[in-house]
């Protein structure tokens, strides 16, 4: 048995415990508060050469430094739970109302919180393991958040690694892709502003009628231009024109999309053909208009030499691997990462017939735990970072 192996085997039983206590105290993206403060506490123990706390929200990063040269090795996980309530039986079940931990994020921060007990152990051989913890995944606003902080100060040369739980694949797999590895998305929304009118006159208002169908119409020319791309997913969320009034001409409305593409160019030039037609309408027809864009993320892209590193790692310990062919339609904001640094997000099959993320019935197996954390520390050796 090698070290890392029996070091599991020691832990892993108050890992499990760990990731409990994390699933009781859920909180919602940008409110991470406890659970921060229970990582800090938990990293803190393990004896990092540096923690910075609060960054950008209530992100972490912990620095463990051989002072050594060598590799500098950053693992991310997310603090974030969703806004769903528990409506499953469990013993650790949520007890925070209405929101819980459905995209297994508790079992990333436990993955991390392996690897520092690991290292309190076994100091590093060369280089820097950071982990960083970071909030507000879901909505696409953690990673940003961290980058623009004054704390965030990781050297350009790093390597970031995420992985990210799949149900659907078989249990323990790894899923990998050389570049784009999930999808840019973004919601964006045009909120026009005209004049009402008596319905039996609608010639001496400005209803934002002809602008609303005319996005309609320019959202289906754009799944026509990108028929080809199946990356391509342009989706009609909402629409609102006006009041259940039968007597008023509409003077105002409004229209929201989320579209998707794998490469960030794409999602560009899409959002730009709504921009721009919209601001000819508004033009042509008379009306102001806003125009709001939430929930960005970047295409997730891969530095291919990163993803024969976790190859290499998973196949030292037995692991099946699994090549897919095209990028994930799912965004993550690991994607603003991989923007600025050489970085890979990779998948850990969570169970074919394992319920889906963001589902009522989805708590972050247990049993998966232990791969995580050991995959994790075959990475630290890739980088030679550990024995
Ligand atoms: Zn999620
Ligand atoms: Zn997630």
């Amino acid at each position: 048995m090698t070290e890392t192996h029996e070091f599991i085997n020691q832990v892993k039983d108050a890992l499990r415990e760990k990731r409990h206590q994390l699933h009781r105290i859920a909180e919602i993206s940008g409110q991470e508060a406890k659970t921060a403060n229970l990582i800090s506490k938990w990293i803190k123990a393990c004896n990092p050469s540096n923690i910075y706390t609060g960054v950008g929200g209530y992100g972490i990063i912990a620095t463990f430094d051989s002072g050594k040269p060598g590799n500098i090795v950053v693992l991310r996980a997310e603090l974030d739970a969703l806004p769903i309530p528990e409506s499953i039986e469990i013993e650790h079940a949520s007890e925070n109302p209405n929101v819980s931990h459905k995209c297994g994020h508790d079992g990333h921060m436990i993955h991390l919180i392996g690897v520092a007990e690991f290292l309190k152990h076994h100091p590093l051989k060369t280089g820097k393991v950071i982990l960083l913890f970071q909030p507000a995944e879901e909505t696409g606003m953690g990673a940003e958040n961290m980058l623009n902080s004054d704390l965030f100060t990781i050297d350009s040369t790093a390597k970031f690694y995420a992985l990210h739980n799949l149900p659907g694949f078989p249990f323990g797999s790894i899923i990998l892709r050389n570049e784009a590895f999930a999808s840019a998305s973004a919601g964006i929304s045009f909120k026009f502003h005209g004049k009402t009118a008596h319905a039996a006159q609608p010639e001496t208002g400005i209803s934002p009628e002809k602008a609303i169908l005319t996005l309609m119409q320019t959202a289906e020319s754009l799944r026509q231009k990108f028929k080809n791309d199946q990356g391509v997913v342009i989706t009609l969320i909402h629409i609102k024109l006006g009041e259940k009034a039968f007597g008023t001409s509409p003077g105002e409305g409004e229209i929201h999309f989320t579209i998707r593409a794998t490469k960030n160019e794409v999602l560009r030039l899409i959002r730009d053909t709504f921009l721009k037609n919209a601001a000819e309408l508004a033009n042509s027809l008379g009306l102001e208009y806003d125009f709001n864009e939430t929930e960005v993320f970047k295409a997730t892209v891969n530095n291919n030499d990163l993803v024969e590193q976790v190859e290499s790692a998973a196949q030292s310990i037995g692991l099946d691997m699994i090549t897919v062919e095209k990028p994930f339609r799912w965004s993550e904001d690991f994607g603003l990462f991989t923007e600025k640094f050489d970085g890979v997000l990779f998948g850990i099959g969570a169970g074919v017939n394992f319920p889906a993320l963001h589902n009522y019935e989805y708590d972050y197996p247990d049993d998966l735990i232990s791969t995580g954390v050991q995959l994790f520390l075959e990475i630290l050796k890739e980088n030679d970072c550990i024995n």
